[in-house]
């Protein structure tokens, strides 16, 4: 079998990158396009085996990548920004047909953002510092130590996207990366490391490695000589992540799932409302930030259903490489049944689908809101992770707040409210590590970035990264400097 796919007319290596060179495994995984379900190509199909190489070559590699300057350091990540520029239409396509998202996002936003990613960090390393103080005439001074090999381990439902969260600000930071991208679609970090090779990334600096979680994971997150595990995925997986982490006790970053409430007040701008419920169905519901819990107050209800209904039901489902689409396929026929049971056992205990509630042919879902579903129930509570919003009313505000912060979940809570009093006062009472007030999914590199309760533990962007991917350093020094007793 060959080594290289070829994807939208794009060549991709389904290789491991390892130490600066391609290597293969004595296996394949099956990678499929979920647009038609074709076979995109067998992928390297990595186990301990590869783990134990990539650590061993990020841990190599340390020493040089961490003794590099700062200013070298932060050129070599925006020549690979230039580089994921120069190639933005393939890594789009590639994408698309990789993980079904649509090609409009990835042409506009999407790998524009990834350029970004880097850019805003190599920018931010180079002033990157904390103001020295005092302490009776000592001073302290605070520096950013590199930390060595990383692991970063990353879903698919914005895969380069996400995987260069984590990538820029571990290389920004003088950190080796083992990067294991989700096996439902890998392509795009393969792509990346072609584009990091040719930015000038030293061997080793960045290392890929594919596989299922099952078969590759615990050997990268229980290894001795990785410093740092970033993870964003599910919370079943962090949690074994975590155990697996806790052999060597490896600080942990993890972004994982959400229940995120939009709150609708009567005194909102209705129009605006249903637009940000219906931004909603973006990427088919594959968001982790999804407001998935509707809550409307009671008298504004029925006609925010009624337009909502009409300006969902005109969305335009299909090839996601047709631009025109506003929600393509979902990732993978498991992924489908996963919703689709979410959505059965809901109506049969009493739920009412106002829109949608089927499957559709292929790997599309309707887009789907249920209604006269109780707070308790599974469908309220869990992530779906697909185009099912559930629509609840509420009368004052005391009883949204209680809604929207009971679940386990604590990343995004949306409010849409004429009123900024109540906007202050809602929020300030809301669990979740961002809040929009009246938009929804505006994200900037310099805020932070996480969830609370079980949402995630910590918060990446800006210093909060630099925080996390680093040893912190505090040096003291006397006040003539070497001799304390002069
Ligand atoms: P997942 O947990 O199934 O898989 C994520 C990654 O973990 C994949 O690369 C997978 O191969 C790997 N993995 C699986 N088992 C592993 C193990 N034992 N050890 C190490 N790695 C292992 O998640 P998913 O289905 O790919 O992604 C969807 C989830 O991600 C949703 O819950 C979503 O909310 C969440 N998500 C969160 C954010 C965020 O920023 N908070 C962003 C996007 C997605």
């Amino acid at each position: 079998m060959s080594d290289k796919i070829v994807v939208g007319g794009v060549s991709v290596d389904t290789r491991h990158w390892i130490g600066g060179r391609r290597v293969a495994s004595p296996g394949t995984f099956p990678d499929h396009s979920p647009i038609d379900g074709a076979v995109l190509g067998g992928i390297a199909r990595g186990g301990p085996a590869e783990a134990e190489a990539a650590v061993a070559a990020a841990k190599a590699a340390f020493p040089g990548w961490a003794a590099t300057s700062r200013a070298e350091r932060a050129r070599i990540l925006h020549a690979i920004a230039d580089g994921v520029e120069k190639r933005l239409e393939e890594l789009a396509v590639v994408e698309t047909t990789d993980n079904g998202a649509l090609l409009r996002s990835h042409r506009r936003g999407v790998m524009p953002r990834v350029a970004h990613n880097f850019r805003f960090f190599a920018d931010w390393l180079l002033q990157l510092e904390h103001e020295d103080f005092e302490t009776r005439g000592h001073t302290n001074h605070v520096s950013w130590d590199p930390a060595g090999p990383c692991v970063l381990i990353t879903p698919w439902n914005a895969p380069l996207m996400l995987a260069t969260w984590k990538v820029a600000p571990a290389l920004a930071a003088g950190d080796t990366v083992v990067l294991k991208p989700a096996e439902w679609s890998p392509l795009t970090a393969s792509l990346l490391a072609d584009i990091a090779a040719e930015a000038g990334l030293p061997a080793g600096v960045l290392n890929v490695v594919q596989g299922y979680g099952a078969e590759i994971g615990d050997a990268l997150t229980s290894h001795p000589d990785v410093r740092r595990i970033s993870f964003t995925g599910s919370v079943p997986t962090a949690k074994r992540i975590a155990a697996s982490a806790a052999a060597h006790l490896t600080p942990l970053s993890l972004e994982l799932g959400g229940k995120s409430p939009l709150l609708v007040f009567a005194d909102a701008d209705l129009d605006l409302a249903v637009d940000l419920a219906v931004e909603q169905y973006d990427n088919a519901g594959q968001v982790c930030l999804a407001a998935t819990r509707l809550l409307v107050e009671e008298p504004v209800a029925e006609e925010f259903t009624r337009r909502f209904v009409e300006k969902a039901s005109a969305l335009k489902q299909g090839d996601p490489r047709d631009e025109a689409t506003d929600i393509g396929p979902n990732i993978h026929p498991r992924q489908l049944e996963k919703i689709d049971g979410f959505v059965q056992r809901a109506l049969a205990s009493g739920a009412r689908a106002v829109l949608g509630g089927h499957r559709l042919d292929g790997q599309y879902y309707a887009p789907t809101l249920l209604t006269d579903v109780a707070q308790d129930s599974e469908i309220v509570q869990e992530e779906v992770f697909g185009p099912v919003l559930t629509l609840q009313t509420f009368s004052d505000e005391d009883e949204a707040v209680r809604l929207a912060n009971d679940t386990r979940f604590g990343l995004a809570a949306t409010l849409a409210t004429g009123d900024p009093a109540r906007a202050e006062r809602v929020t300030g009472q809301l669990v979740a590590g961002t809040v929009w007030v009246n938009c929804f999914f505006v994200r900037d590199l310099q805020a932070p970035f996480g969830g609370s309760r079980q949402s995630g533990v910590g918060r990446e962007g800006g210093t909060w990264s630099f925080d996390f991917y680093c040893d912190l350093k505090n040096t003291v020094t006397a006040p003539n400097g070497w001799n304390n007793h002069g």
